[in-house]
């Protein structure tokens, strides 16, 4: 078998809301605590209904996003595994802004060095990501993801998920093995 990984990106290698979080903010929206645990930022951060999208994508191909500090300790066991033979395939719901993908690229690059990633699959904003996973069918690969949904399309196409824990998934107790770093991940991959 391949010695391929397939990831999520935001949330998992790398921190999205810290940065669109300062970002949001400089447009005068304000952070409400109460909705810590809610994924969606139309509640985390009080934008009126139908807005959220337009502003995710307005901060998906700006400069702030190509340089989004990594997720928790990414960086050393990604590497890690990539020194091992793991090549990494990043799927990743940022948008179709043509900019996008090159930022998220550059990002990836910047953070994890040349050689960590084999591929990048940038679909739209709330899109299917069985359209990239289904190509893995049955396969049992790891697929790292910290949105529920997304992991559980890992089940049904036959990976490996691994949920990684997050406030707004706290609440799941279901089948989905829950980690909460990449030093878990790496001790499961070689287990
Ligand atoms: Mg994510």
């Amino acid at each position: 078998m391949d010695k391929i990984i397939l990831t999520d990106v935001d949330g998992v290698l790398l921190d999205w809301e810290e940065k669109f979080k300062t970002w949001i903010m400089r447009q005068g929206y304000k952070f409400n605590p109460t909705y810590d645990s809610h994924y969606g930022i139309n509640e985390r951060y009080g934008i009126p209904h139908g807005l959220g999208l337009q502003l995710v994508e307005k901060f998906n191909s700006s400069s702030d996003f190509e340089s989004l500090p990594p997720w928790r300790d990414s960086v050393d066991y990604v590497k890690k595994l990539a020194t091992e033979g793991w090549q990494f395939v990043a799927i990743t719901t940022a948008g179709e802004h043509p900019w996008t993908h090159g930022l998220r690229w550059s990002n990836l690059i910047n953070v994890f060095g040349e050689g960590v990633f084999k591929s990048l699959h940038v679909l739209p904003i709330h899109g299917d990501k069985s359209v990239e996973l289904k190509k893995y069918k049955d396969s049992g690969l790891f697929w790292i993801e910290d949105k529920l949904s997304n992991a559980e399309l890992g089940i049904k196409l036959g990976l490996q998920p691994l949920l990684m824990d997050a406030p707004y998934n706290k609440d799941y107790n279901g089948a989905i093995r829950r980690v909460k770093n990449w030093k878990e991940i790496y001790s499961i991959i070689n287990s």
